[in-house]
């Protein structure tokens, strides 16, 4: 099986004034798939541009994203598209539902839009829904569930694709202590059953007790965690 996400070198600069600010410095990393790997650090040290490279929503300065066993820096922006809806799926902090939508249907709209397979979709949103502890929640909106029970709709919308790579930034900043820590063992869960590659940035080092790896990010660098 492929590795999930390969980055080789990359650095990502912005503009800053009449010069350039450095946000990602020579990282490199290897997530196979079925691993959870941690990323902690401070606050401006790269984490959330570490996770738009491999994402591929922005190109490296120098440096190669390859994902699920695809270099993309040759790849056009129409191709970085279809990679990303084959082959990633993405969770921030703010679950983005839309309003007017049960949880099914957050889920069924996106694999529409993704041009997935409709046959057989609401049977699959179902249990995606059932997984992540919403049995009996599917036709609820939004706005009569909680915080926590979003960010689980937000999680089972990330897998309607089939992902070989999930990237997780900050997903409990907005929940309590006690559910962050069961949104953080839902990913574990989801990482080993559908053997995702799974990179979660989070403020809260001690949810990640059962992480293959922890990194820690400081001023653009990439390091171990002691
Ligand atoms: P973290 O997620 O660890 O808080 P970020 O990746 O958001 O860090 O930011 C890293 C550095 O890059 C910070 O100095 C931040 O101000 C800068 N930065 C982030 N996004 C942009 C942008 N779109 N344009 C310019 N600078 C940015
Ligand atoms: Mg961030």
């Amino acid at each position: 099986m492929p590795t999930a996400l390969d980055l080789s070198h990359v650095t990502l600069t912005y503009p800053d004034g009449a010069g350039r600010l450095t946000a990602v410095d020579d990282a490199s990393l290897t997530i196979r798939r079925g691993e959870l790997v941690g990323l902690v650090g401070p606050s401006g040290s790269g984490k959330s541009s570490l996770l738009s490279l491999a994402s591929t929503l922005q190109r490296p300065t120098t440096g190669e994203v390859t994902v699920d066993g695809t270099p993309t820096s040759a790849l056009s922006t129409r191709e970085l598209l279809t990679l990303r809806r084959e082959k990633i799926g993405i969770i921030f902090q703010q679950p983005q539902l839309i309003e007017s939508l049960t949880a099914r249907e957050q889920l069924l709209i996106t694999e529409s839009i993704r041009g997935g397979k409709t046959r057989g979709a609401r049977g699959r949103a179902d249990e995606l829904l059932d997984l992540v502890g919403l049995s009996g929640q599917a036709d609820r909106r939004p706005g009569q569930l909680s915080g926590g029970q979003r960010q689980r709709v937000n999680i089972a919308r990330a897998l309607m694709g089939q992902p070989a790579l999930l990237l997780v930034d900050e997903p409990t900043s907005a929940l309590d202590r006690e559910r962050s820590a069961s949104v953080v063992a839902l990913l574990e869960k989801v990482t080993r059953e559908f053997e995702t590659g799974t990179l979660l940035v989070t403020h809260e080092t001690e949810t990640l007790g059962n992480a293959d790896r922890v990194l820690h990010m400081e001023d653009g660098r990439l390091s171990p965690s002691l």
